[in-house]
């Protein structure tokens, strides 16, 4: 195939993975809507933990927002909290953050960015070869380079889980050395998997001051859960829930969820400060603000999220509880390639589901196995979704990034 035939299919297929268009640099929208009706003052506020932070009900997850414009716009429309990553377009999101924001008073937002470590075994969730906390700090401040600031008010450590992990020694030094410098004003990780034992870590150290869990209507130990983020807040942390939407759609084809239905669920536990709600456009901006003055959940919204938490209908979100690795013989990191999965066909976010899958090590294992043994406790398919995820695999980074 020549070079422009096999870049123009590739294309194609990304479509057909997501649903999507790619949209091109040149047409981004890049201007502010002007003010929503909602004034900041009458957005509903809840107390982020120790920090004394305020912040809406709903916060913005940046990674899902294509301009500049759409940022501003939040701003304008009251929300306070922006949460950004060092690998959403490989940096490019923090900077479009920073675009968005340029210029405002800096205390009036706060805005927080998650710093992956390098050398994190996934399938673990811990350090191999150990943890390099200089170039950790290194990491770290290049996204405040990329955000063109001084400082960001809360560094995110992101896939914690495992209590050696959130408690490790470099780990902690590197975070107290942003701390004291002033790069940061607080601390705090991120939790897709083992979360419960990372919140009641990061709860016990005393050094976070905040956690980001992921929390939704979907998962399996709602007690416990609820527990876990009732000791984190006695202890002074503020929680801001991630993954609240459980993936965003219902099946593969995009089947719709209730998605406010959802928000509000995570909204009537009221340890929850805020939720961090990934916005790619203005309507659903607008719905979230509309969403904050109305938490109340009708009868109908219940029987919606009742018949799509259904163990029968496996849906898109990943528990990540990494029950399936053990069951493969070749030890593949289903977790992550599930999660990549949830991006690309949940919340169409093809970007993040190729950098997702960059870390995965995958060569075509599920073609030597006669049968899939895995058994996954949200009843997916595993097989066909790596079938599905993993031709992003074959997609080169320039076309992800055009
Ligand atoms: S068993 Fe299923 S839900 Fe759990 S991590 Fe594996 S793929 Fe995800
Ligand atoms: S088919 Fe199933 S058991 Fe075989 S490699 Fe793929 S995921 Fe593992």
């Amino acid at each position: 195939m020549k070079a422009d035939n096999r870049r123009e299919f590739l294309k194609k297929s990304l479509l057909g993975i997501s649903g999507v268009a790619l949209v091109p640099g040149s047409l981004k929208l890049n201007i502010a809507k002007p003010l929503l009706e909602t004034a900041t003052s009458e957005l509903p506020v809840r107390l982020l933990g120790k920090s004394g932070l305020k912040t809406p009900l709903i916060s913005m997850g940046t990674s899902d927002a294509t301009s500049s414009g759409l940022i501003r716009s939040a701003y304008e429309s009251g929300i306070k909290l922006f949460f950004s990553a060092t690998y959403y377009g490989e940096g490019n999101n923090e900077k479009l953050v920073g675009e968005g924001l340029k210029g405002l008073p800096r205390d009036s937002f706060i805005i927080g960015t998650a710093v992956p470590p390098d050398g994190m075994d996934m399938k673990t969730g811990t350090f191999p070869n150990g943890f390099d906390a200089n170039a950790y700090i290194k990491k770290a401040e290049g996204s405040l380079k990329r955000f063109g600031l001084d400082y960001v008010d809360v560094f995110l450590f992101p896939y914690a889980g495992k209590k050696e992990t959130v408690l490790n020694e470099g780990v902690l030094k590197a975070l107290a050395q942003l701390k004291k410098q002033g790069k940061t004003r607080f601390l705090g990780i991120a939790s897709h998997s083992d979360t419960e034992e990372a919140l009641k870590a990061a709860a016990d150290s005393g050094v976070y001051d905040i956690a980001m869990p992921a929390y939704n209507f979907k998962a399996k130990n709602k007690e416990s859960m609820n527990a876990a983020i009732a000791y984190a807040v006695k202890t002074g942390m503020g929680i801001v829930a991630m993954k609240t939407t459980a993936g965003g759609a219902r099946d593969k084809s995009g089947t719709p969820l209730n998605i406010s239905a959802a928000l509000k669920w995570v909204l009537q536990n009221e340890n929850v400060s805020s939720i961090v709600s990934g916005m790619s456009s203005f309507e659903q901006l607008q719905n979230n603000i509309a969403l904050m003055n109305n938490l109340k959940m009708t009868e109908q919204e219940l029987k919606d999220l009742n018949i799509t938490g259904q163990l029968s209908e496996p849906g898109l979100y990943c528990h990540q509880c990494k029950k399936c690795v053990p069951d493969c013989p070749h030890n593949l990191d289903i977790p992550t390639m599930m999660r990549s999965y949830m991006y690309a066909y949940g919340y169409k976010n093809i970007k993040q589901a190729w950098h997702t899958m960059a870390e995965v090590k995958y060569s075509n294992q599920c073609d030597n196995c006669k049968i899939c043994t895995v058994n996954c406790t949200a009843s997916f398919d595993i097989r066909n979704k790596i079938k599905d995820i993993t031709r992003l695999k074959d997609v080169p980074a320039d076309l992800i990034q055009a």
